[in-house]
């Protein structure tokens, strides 16, 4: 197998124009133009024929890229998805126990009745090879996915060429292995955690010192545990990957769950002592930065009071 060369356009496929009034009563006429499968539109319209000519090849070079694909995974590693080209009459789905090839699991599979099956979406590593290999692409090592194109790249037929959207799209089902895997050895860990009885949402510095020897992890500063689950945090919620000191701590499941629990309960502590900063009242867990004019959060809080001028030179203003 190798990556499909100069696709052209199948039987049954035409560029058409459609067109289109700009006002009600049909004056502003324009045209548009469309890929037309079996007399039916498929993907976008473009102002010009040509675009939608390459567009047709496009498409038809995607699907050459697809039937090389199925020739190369087909269905063999649907986990819980047997594909069955047509349900048999009278009888209910079969289901049976089959291994997932990511976590290594036992469990039922169903059975799906389609004549065009959905594709594998989560890549074994294995798989992820094999797929490459079939189309002449160079796999990267799992260590080099998801980066933020991996994350946030939008890579369309319309926008790219399909040699690149394909290169996409096995990146992204290898990243969707990848987390069922780290997802499953994540879950065998915690496991150990709970059977120790240190599977806990809040913690001592003991108990955490436990639970890091347990998990083969370092113990980290108390300091380091909040600066850890505030990285995650903002990952999480404002999806931007905040580039600091502990960013690579805090891609480990595990680290960032034990930090959690630690930071939970120092900032429970920094409550009840009623320690906050005193520029934007963000509670203190650990030192803070403490200075004439207040405690800070932060040096950029300890700037900001640093600089704004004191209560001297306000009334003196006023004045
Ligand atoms: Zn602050």
């Amino acid at each position: 197998m190798a990556y499909p060369q100069d696709v052209s356009m199948p039987s049954g496929w035409e560029v058409r124009s459609v067109q289109y009034a700009r006002f009600k009563d049909g004056s502003g006429a324009f045209t548009r133009w469309a890929v037309y499968v079996d007399g039916r539109p498929r993907g976008s319209e473009f102002g010009e024929q040509a675009r939608a000519g390459q567009h047709a090849r496009r498409l038809a070079e995607a699907d050459a890229v697809d039937a090389v694909l199925e020739a190369a995974i087909g269905q063999e590693y649907h986990y819980g998805i047997r594909v069955w080209p047509e349900p048999v009459p009278g009888r209910a789905l079969p289901t049976w126990r089959k291994t997932d090839p990511h976590l290594g699991l036992r469990d039922y599979a169903f059975a799906w009745y389609s004549a065009d099956p959905p594709p594998v979406y989560a890549y074994t590593r294995v798989q992820y090879e094999r797929a490459c290999a079939a189309l002449e692409l160079g796999p990267a090592p799992d260590s080099g996915l998801g980066g933020y194109g991996d994350a946030y790249g939008d890579f369309s037929l319309a926008e790219y060429a399909p040699r690149d959207v394909i290169t996409m799209t096995l990146r992204r089902r290898r990243i969707a292995g990848l987390e069922r895997e780290q997802a499953a050895a994540a879950g065998r860990r915690r496991q150990q955690l709970r059977d120790a009885g240190l599977d806990k949402k809040a913690c001592t510095r003991e108990e955490f010192e436990q639970a890091c020897a347990i998990m083969g992890v370092p113990p980290l500063p108390d300091g380091t545990c909040v600066a850890v689950t505030s990285e995650a945090f903002s990952r999480q919620y404002s999806g931007v990957f905040a580039v600091s000191s502990v960013g690579s701590l805090a891609s480990d499941e595990i680290v960032r769950k034990l930090c959690f629990a630690r930071a939970t309960t120092l900032e429970h502590e920094a409550d009840a002592a009623g320690h906050h900063c005193d520029e934007c009242g963000v509670i203190i867990t650990g030192a803070g930065l403490a200075a004439s004019f207040g405690l800070a959060c932060s040096p950029e809080h300890y700037a900001d009071m640093a600089d704004r001028p004191g209560w001297y030179a306000t009334r003196s203003s006023r004045r």
